[in-house]
């Protein structure tokens, strides 16, 4: 049995897996996708803590091999459901049933869609949520990049590096990203801002993506863009479905907990982008994973 169960193996999920196999208690992670989460799409992080410069990828890795390396053991397998015993949970995945004493909810959250009608059909076929990991095949290429957010200014600076063109369309006429990575987009001789547009068409020939239809917020003017790619980058949304019943979820399916990382439910903890909270970056998910681990333990000690 291992004592603790962590659920997402994302920096949240990660960095409880260290804290507790430093406390003396054996952590298993599971992870349905591939370990590191979303940062494994950021093209370079800047501020993460006496770390200058890293990839995503790289950052992903080495809190990976971290935590292995402590002792926690990490299978790659879904989590279907979670059952509270008591004094012992029962984890059920798609390939096994497993017990502990303790679990972490830290499941991350998912790319939001535009929910266009064609926009599943063309994934792969110049739609995409990762500029880091499809960015390359549209080298030379005009593309564009939807969102006003951090990744959606990342993914652009990423994309106007080797694509010929790159538009940024964002249904506002601010970005609530940070204002320093703002000002280095706006430097960019091959970057266009589309400022108070929604992306609300998709055009294609041949099955892929020729083209974006964009509609002014103000006016309702629609105009067209041609574009080979569109990157995606309008936020994430939580799962936690699968664990309502051992966690409150709000309204917008965030699991309800505060910085204790407790969700009011003895032995049932969360950590990460998945908890209801203000500020969603790598050192707060870093943070909740410690904090959660750590109130993990407590419990256990008092068993
Ligand atoms: P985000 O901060 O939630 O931004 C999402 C953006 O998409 C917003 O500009 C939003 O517009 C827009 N949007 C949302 N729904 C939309 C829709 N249906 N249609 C059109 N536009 C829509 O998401 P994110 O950029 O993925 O970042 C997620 C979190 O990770 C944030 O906390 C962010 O700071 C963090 N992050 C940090 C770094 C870093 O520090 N290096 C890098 C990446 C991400 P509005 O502005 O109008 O709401």
């Amino acid at each position: 049995m291992a004592d603790i169960i962590i659920v997402g193996a994302g920096p949240a999920g990660l960095t409880a897996a260290i804290y507790a196999q430093r406390a003396g208690r054996k952590a298993l992670v599971f992870e349905a996708a591939v370990y590191g989460g979303q940062i494994v799409n950021t093209p370079e992080i800047e501020n993460y803590p006496a770390i200058k410069k890293i990839s995503g990828f790289e950052f992903a890795t080495a809190l990976y091999e971290q935590a292995t390396s402590l002792g926690a053991e990490v299978k790659m397998e879904r989590v279907i459901s979670v059952t509270d015993n008591g004094s012992s949970k029962t984890v059920k995945t798609d390939n096994s049933e497993y017990e502990c004493k303790a679990v972490i909810l830290a499941t991350g959250a998912k790319n939001r869609t535009l929910g266009l009608e064609n926009e599943k059909a063309l994934i792969g076929k110049g739609v995409s949520y990762c500029a880091t990991c499809d960015g390359m095949f549209f080298r030379g290429k005009t593309v564009a990049v939807a969102g006003g957010g951090n990744t959606a200014i990342e993914d652009a600076l990423f994309l106007s590096n080797y694509c010929e063109k790159v538009y940024i369309i964002h249904r506002r006429d601010r970005f609530r990203a940070h204002e320093a990575e703002v000002a280095k987009l706006k430097g960019r001789e091959n970057v266009e801002l589309v400022l108070n547009k929604n992306v609300t068409a998709l055009k294609e020939d041949g099955g892929r993506l020729c083209g974006v239809e964009v509609t002014d917020k103000l006016t309702g003017e629609k105009s067209e863009l041609a574009v080979a790619g569109l990157f995606v980058a309008i936020g994430q949304a939580p799962d936690n479905t699968p664990f309502e019943n051992v966690a409150t979820l709000d309204n917008g399916g965030y699991i309800v907990a505060g910085e204790d990382c407790k969700t009011g439910i003895a032995g049932i903890f969360t950590a990460g982008d998945c908890r209801t909270k203000q500020v969603r970056q790598l050192t707060t998910a870093a943070s909740d994973g410690a904090a959660a681990a750590l109130a993990a333990c407590s419990y256990i000690d008092s068993l």
